[in-house]
């Protein structure tokens, strides 16, 4: 399956739909191709990755980077390299788990507070009774409690696991146990679990339609302030990237 990527800031990110996402992942588990790890990269993670070489470089061996977020998908088109659609964490996530349940894949739950991890299980289990959950943990662990965590869950070999430790932590620990791990697709769902479990609520459907989910984590999480300073950053370096092109 040929993917074109578009280079957003030197990071190779897929031209492609959810539906050519699941198709993907599908064949990964099917056909039990190597272990994968998928990064859903926003704004954010990338302008980050930019400015760090070693988190660049390991975002760029992930095996499939999708457009996580409005800014990505504007510098696409930015660009002349658009993307067909936003895939985010939240997003991906339930349309895998909806799939899993009709695949009778295992899947696995990594991160988040111990209560949010309990809770979001719990909420999917009562949408899909038939889904098979190999097993979850929160992210609250300790360097030296890696080893365990990695050997658990090679022990119960889930087909699907989705790490929220939030970027670019979950990455690095998808990138670093990935192959002690054996899962065949691994991702990074940033703060997915916490919608899961009802904690934090998403942005209402137009606000979504109109690139402003960003917004409303900003009212609902003042404390992200910060963080988002990376947004009119990211937008001055893909106009820069932009120019560089034309001339
Ligand atoms: N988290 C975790 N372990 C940590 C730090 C954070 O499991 O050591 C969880 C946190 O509880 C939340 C998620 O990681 O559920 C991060 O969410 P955030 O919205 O910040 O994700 P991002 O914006 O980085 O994708």
């Amino acid at each position: 399956m040929h993917i074109a990527k578009a280079s957003i800031l030197g990071i190779p990110v897929a031209q492609i739909n959810m539906e050519q996402l699941l198709t993907w992942v599908e064949k990964r588990i099917e056909e039990r191709q190597p272990p994968a790890h998928v990064v859903t990269a926003n704004a954010e993670i990338i302008y980050r990755a930019w400015r760090d070489q070693q988190l660049a470089h390991l975002i760029q061996q992930a095996d499939l980077i999708t457009a996580d977020g409005s800014g990505v998908i504007w510098a696409g088109k930015k660009l002349n390299t658009p993307f067909p659609e936003r895939v985010t964490g939240v997003d991906l996530t339930q349309r895998l788990l909806a799939l899993a349940a009709e695949k009778g894949w295992q899947v696995y739950f990594l991160g988040a507070k111990p209560e949010v991890v309990e809770k979001a299980v719990l909420r999917v289990l009562s949408q899909y009774p038939n889904l098979q959950i190999s097993g979850y943990r929160h992210g609250y662990f300790s360097k030296q409690e890696i080893d365990q965590v990695v050997a658990n869950i090679h022990m119960v070999k889930p087909q699907l696991l989705f790490v929220a430790l939030g970027a670019p932590r979950q990455d690095y620990f998808i990138r670093e146990n990935l192959t002690r791990m054996n899962v065949p697709v691994a991702i990074g769902v940033g703060g997915t679990f916490d919608v899961l479990a009802g904690t934090v609520s998403r942005a209402p459907k137009w606000m979504q339609k109109w690139g402003l989910e960003w917004l409303y984590r900003l009212c609902k999480e003042p404390r992200r302030f910060g963080r988002m300073l990376a947004l009119p950053r990211f937008v001055w370096a893909v106009w820069q990237q932009s120019k560089n092109l034309q001339n």
